[in-house]
């Protein structure tokens, strides 16, 4: 008999569920409403959003003068906020408060004459609109071997991606914490990442299998595989036509999770199909 676990954290967080309900009411009020890139990293969600009349587009400069535009999740830049008011942009903000806040932390600290220091994936949305907040170029740090023993720094401001893995982001700032000669660290990784990572780990121990399910381009949920895969066998599937399970027992444990900007039907079908296959 499969046992199927889901776990209570997974799915839409708060601040992915807020930016899918400003986008939806956007898109009721107005028929001239465009967002730039992706909302959230889902292309479900898109596409849902994309049918309800949104207009998905690669660049600002696609965007009409005088429409609305949506500011992603992830948020963006100072500058794109500024070119968005040049055009006389209508914005609709669905960057998260969490994100917000590192947005102020950054803006408030360089001004003070901090340099800042990113723990994150410079190629991510997010760190690229969270360093468009600083006055002075920003330093970057991803993985804990880019930090070389004698590197050293002078007066710094540490905040972090949102999605970071607790355990990583902390080695991280230790290590640079040692070199440091003056520094201030904000803890910006996101609570409800954290409980998903928490809630994962103590699951995953007692699971035979655990099944993620998340957008490939989702930062969250590719962590969340990275920290399932330390505890138990496991599968990272984008929807249910990728979900494998010749190779599993009839008696085992299976535990469902899903990254934040995964929408719930997606989950719901995955449960429905592993019940049915009980
Ligand atoms: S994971 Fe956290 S920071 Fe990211 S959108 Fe969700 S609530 Fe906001």
């Amino acid at each position: 008999m499969r046992e199927i676990v889901v776990a209570k954290t997974a799915g839409f967080c708060f601040g992915v569920k807020r930016a899918v309900d400003l986008a939806r009411e956007a898109a009721e009020c107005s028929e001239n409403v465009y967002c730039v890139g992706s909302i959230v990293h889902n292309k479900y969600v898109n596409r849902e959003l994309e049918e309800k009349g949104i207009r998905f587009v690669k660049s600002l400069e696609e965007v009409p003068d005088g429409a609305d535009v949506i500011i992603r999740a992830h948020g963006v830049t100072q500058e794109e906020i500024k070119e968005c008011e040049k055009k006389h942009l209508r914005l609709v903000d669905t960057t998260c408060p969490n994100v917000k806040k590192i947005h102020r932390i950054v803006e408030e600290y360089s001004k003070k004459g901090y340099r800042i220091v990113i723990v994150g994936d410079k190629n991510h949305p997010e760190v690229i609109g969270i360093s468009g907040w600083s006055v002075s170029p920003c330093e970057i740090v991803y993985q804990e071997e880019e930090l070389s023993e004698e590197q050293t720094f002078e007066k710094i401001c540490i905040v972090s991606q949102t999605t970071m893995n607790l355990e990583k982001n902390q080695k991280i700032i230790d290590k640079i914490m040692k070199n440091a000669k003056d520094y201030i660290v904000f803890d910006t990784v996101c609570r409800a990442t954290e409980e998903r990572q928490n809630e994962l780990r103590k699951l995953a121990q007692e699971s035979d299998y655990a099944i993620i399910i998340g957008d490939p381009a989702s930062a969250n949920s590719n962590r969340l595989y990275e920290i399932s895969k330390e505890y138990c066998n496991s599968q990272f599937i984008e929807n249910i036509d990728e979900l494998c399970l010749n190779f599993l027992g009839t008696s085992c444990k299976i535990l469902v999770m899903a990254g934040a900007s995964t929408p719930a039907s997606l989950i719901n079908d995955v449960v429905l199909h592993l019940k049915q296959d009980e």
